[in-house]
């Protein structure tokens, strides 16, 4: 494979990074993601198209807008790195098929949700019902085998995270369950039921370390969308060896 089917993907992938910050903050207040432009929270100063080149901008401001010098969130920086590199390692790993629209916007739709979770601790319906029908679509021009596999992921994921919700009386969000369903459709059943068990695992070493951290007894809620995309994007390459693995050692 060339070189430049990993570049260019990569820079394509910092790019929607960037638009997907811009989703990920606007979309839970009711803001167009287009008006107004990209401006400075504190001095409304607009960005010109050279603050918005991204990765490279915010390395050259050294992370502070340049009119009031207030310090931008590394979170920008971080999810455009992210793209772009889940862009070039999708690209990469499946090649120009109709997968990798499948799989393109599948990590978009996490990369949006991880924003929107960490920042408001929200899972925006907007987001989800958006991707939705070209999920469904591309399942459908792309399917799994069998191919009922992602409505079966579909139920298993919406009904596993919603008894646990119940179980749990509230420690998961409407936002994870519905989540939940459109992984299972790209994922299929038993992929989707691997990503709920290393979410709730990173869940629980993150929840173990931020107590640690904030002092034993706060009891303060976090977002559980990043553990589940991480393990998502992760079981989406990496989920067959694991179980065909599992299973070999039984
Ligand atoms: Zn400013």
């Amino acid at each position: 494979m060339e070189i430049s089917f990993v570049v260019f993907p990569f820079i394509i992938g910092l790019v929607f990074g960037s638009f997907f910050n811009v989703v990920g903050l606007r979309v839970p207040k009711n803001e167009s993601i287009v008006a107004p432009p990209s401006h400075c929270s504190k001095c409304k100063r607009r960005l010109t198209s050279l603050d918005l080149i991204p990765v490279v901008s915010y390395l050259c401001l050294r992370g502070k807008c340049r009119t009031c010098g207030m310090k931008i969130s590394p979170l920008y920086l971080w999810i455009e790195l992210l793209t772009g590199m889940l862009y070039a390692m999708a690209t990469y790993k499946i090649g120009f098929t109709p997968e990798l629209a499948v799989v393109l916007l599948f990590i978009s739709l996490l990369i949006i949700i991880v924003v929107s979770d960490i920042v408001y601790m929200i899972i925006p319906d907007k987001i989800l019902l958006f991707f939705l029908p070209f999920l469904i679509l591309g399942r459908i021009l792309e399917p799994l085998d069998p191919w009922w596999d992602s409505v079966l992921g579909a139920m298993i994921g919406f009904g596993m995270l919603y008894f646990i919700a119940v179980m749990s009386k509230g420690g998961v969000g409407g936002g994870d369950i519905k989540l939940l369903f459109l992984i299972g459709l790209v994922l299929g059943w038993m992929n989707t039921i691997l990503t709920l068990f290393l979410a709730s695992v990173i869940g629980l070493l993150t929840g173990i370390i931020v107590l640690k951290i904030r002092g034993e007894g706060k009891k303060t809620p976090f977002p559980f969308g990043p553990a589940i995309a991480i393990s998502a994007i992760f079981v989406y390459f990496y989920g067959e060896k694991i179980i065909y693995w599992y299973i070999g050692n039984l």
